[in-house]
């Protein structure tokens, strides 16, 4: 019985030690990452539900040549505080996107970026964010920030704080996940928000004909305080049909598209434009 006992002592301090090492090797890689320029962004298009056109593009992260999931590494950022400047890189990125695709006469559409917990809370990145839209000339209202509500949770006065700021300068907010964690429609009352994503788990349980009500009645508690209605994860007709009968305002999914890279984008914006 002790060896037993010692023997699986064993076994957590290895998976300790393995894990330790798995985060210190994904560190190594994302400060490489950075230093060699090594991160992408894909833009995903959300669609209109109503007319099926495009209606903007999520920004999405990737490191190049790697199939490294951003549902971990960017929880990796997190704790080691590398998120800040990822993040920084991720908002730059992107508001450069816009102003080639505005120059190059793309019909434009904006651009939703995720930002997770540490960087909504450092406390420079309204001005970061103020700063890049001045520099590109890019107009605020074209950007829309995704955070989740468990961002929000942390620190409700602070959060509703930084979302005020965000609002008066145009940026629309979005939240993320909607369904995932302590979900109550409570919050949307008095959170600052224009927008919500219904996450794909949500869709997932109760897209089916019998529980669609529960879908119908988020969407028309959201519209009822004014807010918008996203659902994320769509891949199947038959889903998205259900979707638009509740009236979800935006789509978006495999079904539509997946993540593209920007030159797919552009090919994709010139077929709108010679429509
Ligand atoms: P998210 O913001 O909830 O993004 C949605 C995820 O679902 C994306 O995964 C997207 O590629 C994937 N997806 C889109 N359509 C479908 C579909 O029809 N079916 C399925 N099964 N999946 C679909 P991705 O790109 O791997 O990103 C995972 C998470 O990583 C994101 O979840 C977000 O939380 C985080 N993330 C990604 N890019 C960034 C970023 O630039 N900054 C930050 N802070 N987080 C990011
Ligand atoms: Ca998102
Ligand atoms: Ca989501
Ligand atoms: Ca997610």
């Amino acid at each position: 019985a002790k060896n037993n006992g010692k023997n699986r002592c064993m076994m957590f301090d290895e998976q300790m030690t393995s894990a330790f090492h798995e985060r210190f090797k994904i560190e190594k890689i994302l400060r490489e990452a950075l230093e060699y320029q090594r991160f992408r962004l894909l833009y995903q298009p959300v669609i209109d539900a109503q007319t099926g056109a495009i209606a903007y593009f999520e920004a999405l992260i990737r490191i190049q040549d790697s199939s490294l999931s951003p549902a971990v590494f960017i929880q990796v950022a997190e704790e080691s505080g590398l998120i800040i400047p990822i993040g920084r890189w991720v908002i730059q990125e992107a508001i450069c996107q816009q102003r080639k695709w505005i120059d190059a006469n793309y019909p434009v559409k904006g651009i939703a970026i995720n930002i997770s917990g540490n960087q909504f809370y450092d406390e420079n990145l309204v001005a970061y964010i103020a700063n890049s839209l001045d520099e590109q000339k890019v107009d605020p209202a074209l950007i829309e920030i995704e955070i989740t509500e468990s961002v929000l949770i942390d620190n409700k006065e602070k959060a509703i704080n930084i979302m005020k700021k965000l609002k008066e300068m145009r940026i629309r907010i979005a939240l993320d996940d909607f369904g995932t964690g302590f979900s109550s429609l409570n919050y949307l009352t008095f959170m600052p928000v224009d927008k919500i994503k219904l996450d794909k788990s949500l869709k997932d349980k109760f897209i089916r004909m019998e529980s669609i009500q529960v879908m119908e009645g988020i969407v028309s508690v959201a519209h009822g305080l004014g807010l918008m209605v996203v659902a994320e994860g769509v891949e199947e007709e038959v889903e998205a049909n259900r979707l638009k009968r509740v009236k979800c305002d935006y789509l978006q999914g495999y079904l539509y598209s997946r993540p593209l890279r920007s030159n797919d984008v552009e090919r994709l914006l010139k077929i709108q434009t010679n429509l």
